[in-house]
């Protein structure tokens, strides 16, 4: 069984549908192997087992009728724990929130739900995913599967550790300003942030929310690729969510990219890069080169402003978002408090963590009357520029390619004292979520201590489909992506 747990989720959907496997023995080996080796990872906060095994079952009785199953029914996925899912914890992984139970279903979930993926548990992240290395959770730490003294990349850390191990094939995470990416490349998978607004935010615990998407994980490009299939789409719960049919995103994976242009972003090929990630994106020019695509050298002048726009527009989104959790609603509320004030006060000091109230804190002056111009004002003009200036790069080619980070995972501890050395890890996928555009992480290669190295691909606002497809041609030319972790 581990076997087919270590397979691709294309591979897992065949062996149910020929019935090498029932979908409960699937979901079920997908539990115990969490049950096995999570203490080590810490990738999960809950386990979600009876929805699991319902959905499981549902794909079985299916089958045993000679019904037709939806793409991917009982292929194990992990949750990322800002999405709601009724009955379960929904904790964002946060103390404020850590009994709140779902009331509701994210539009994500009901879209799994539907296409009868088992959900087999929530997975950890950073607290209300702020932060590069999983280590603001309020709960635990989530280890690297290749090496546990390491950080598996944040926010969605949890989700990529799954995946990574083998636990499940399938993850949703978050991607705000490089949650699903960062996570992928620094535990050697493949994670996708799709254009904003092709996938509805309904149900996902609000960080940033001109910035926040949803995206897959998963082991292999035409995993991800179905995955995002599966949750894309309009929905009138979401005014941001883009009203067009979902493309087929697997139909493309294997065109041909003779004569497209492959752009390097020679602003993240500077100063600061490791040279083993340097190795690797230069091979991955190679490749491509090999495949027959042209290569361009890529200028966008503003993307060294990115950290600075991102922090002050994230965190004035933050602190307005945050403000729901005030102890009245739901959530947390402190118990020694005389009067209404002290009520608020003390239940958001007790319930969110050191982060958290730094980004609020942060978020609220430069809201604050007489810094809003010089501060939130400046940072989204600024954010226009970045995004004129990928309006630009993209008439001279079809995607743009660069270090997913500049670094491979870093050692747990490493960074947790020093908030700007942490926001600098982010520093090559933030400009994508200011420009709504969409953006992969796919593994190419290692470092030499063996950790994985990611490629970023980034496309146009709704090229997924050559997103994919540049992918996928990536993969292919290597193995990387067939070497797992030894957990
Ligand atoms: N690391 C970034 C932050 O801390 C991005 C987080 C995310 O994409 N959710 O805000």
């Amino acid at each position: 069984m581990e076997e087919l747990l270590r397979k691709s989720a294309k591979e897992q959907s065949e062996a149910i549908r020929n019935k090498e496997v029932s979908a409960v023995e699937l979901t079920k080996a997908s539990l115990a192997r969490i049950k096995n080796i999570d203490d080590k990872l810490g990738a999960f906060n809950s386990l979600t087992e009876e929805t699991a095994l319902n959905t499981a079952k549902q794909v079985d009785e299916k089958l045993a009728k000679g019904e037709n199953l939806p793409l991917l029914a009982g292929v194990p996925l992990a949750l990322k724990d800002n999405m709601n899912l009724v009955g379960s914890r929904t904790t964002a992984s946060s103390k404020i929130l850590e009994n709140f139970v779902s009331p509701y279903n994210a539009t994500v979930t009901e879209k799994l739900l539907h296409n009868l993926v088992p959900i087999v548990g929530k997975a950890n992240l950073d607290e209300f995913a702020m932060g590069s290395s999983n280590e603001n959770s309020a709960f635990k730490k989530v280890h690297n599967p290749w090496n546990l003294n390491k950080v598996p990349g944040g926010s969605s850390g949890g989700s990529a550790a799954a995946v990574s191990s083998c636990e499940t094939a399938l993850a949703l995470g978050s991607d705000t300003g490089g949650s699903i990416r960062l996570p992928a490349s620094f535990c050697g998978i493949v994670g996708m942030k799709p254009t904003y607004g092709i996938v509805s935010r309904y149900g996902l615990i609000a960080f940033a929310s001109s910035l926040d998407q949803i995206g897959p994980f998963a082991r292999t490009v035409e995993d991800a690729a179905m995955l995002l299939e599966v949750i894309a789409g309009y929905d009138y719960h979401d005014s941001t969510s883009l009203n067009r049919a979902v493309e087929n995103y697997t139909a493309h994976l294997n065109n041909d990219i003779k004569g497209k242009k492959v752009g390097i972003i020679k602003d993240l090929m500077g100063e600061g890069l490791s040279d083993d990630v340097r190795k690797a994106v230069e091979n991955a020019i190679e490749t491509y080169k090999s495949l027959g695509a042209e290569i361009v050298e890529i200028d966008l002048p503003n993307i060294k402003y990115s950290i600075g726009i991102y922090y002050i527009l994230a965190t004035a989104e933050c602190s307005s978002n945050l403000a729901r959790f005030d102890g009245v609603k739901y959530g947390h509320r402190t118990e020694n408090a005389q009067n209404l004030l002290e009520m608020y006060c003390k239940t958001r000091a007790e319930g969110f963590g050191d982060e958290v109230k730094r980004r609020i804190m942060l978020g609220t002056y430069a809201l604050s009357s007489g810094y809003y111009d010089a501060y939130y004002k400046k940072a989204q003009q600024m954010r226009r520029l970045v995004t004129d200036d990928f309006v630009n790069a993209f008439k001279k080619a079809d995607v743009l390619i660069s270090p997913t980070c500049p670094n491979t995972a870093f050692d747990l501890g490493s960074k947790a004292n020093d908030p700007l050395a942490m926001y600098l890890t982010d520093i090559a996928t933030i400009s994508a979520n200011l420009a709504g555009i969409p953006g992969m992480s796919v593994p190419a290669g290692f470092d030499k201590d063996g950790m994985p190295i990611g490629l970023q691909i980034l496309a146009p606002q709704l090229g997924e489909t050559a997103l994919f497809n540049f992918g996928y041609k990536f993969e292919q030319e290597h193995d990387y992506y067939k070497k797992q972790p030894k957990i």
